[in-house]
């Protein structure tokens, strides 16, 4: 992403749902973004969305 000419380095985004097949776990069961383990679980349009406790990064699993 290009903004005001400066490159931005990708980041997450807590109001995106990432889907997991295009954002496998780096470290599987832990958040990408800040690498905890504690998630809660929610069904979100027929997917069961994973949300980070920690930072509420959500990902579709
Ligand atoms: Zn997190």
């Amino acid at each position: 992403m290009i903004k005001g000419g400066i490159i931005i380095e990708k980041e997450f985004d807590s109001s995106i749902i990432y889907d997991m097949n295009e954002y496998p776990d780096k470290n599987s069961g832990r958040c990408d973004n800040c690498d905890k383990g504690h998630f809660k679980s929610s069904v979100s349009e027929g997917k069961l969305i994973r949300e980070c406790r920690n930072c509420g990064m959500k990902k579709s699993i």
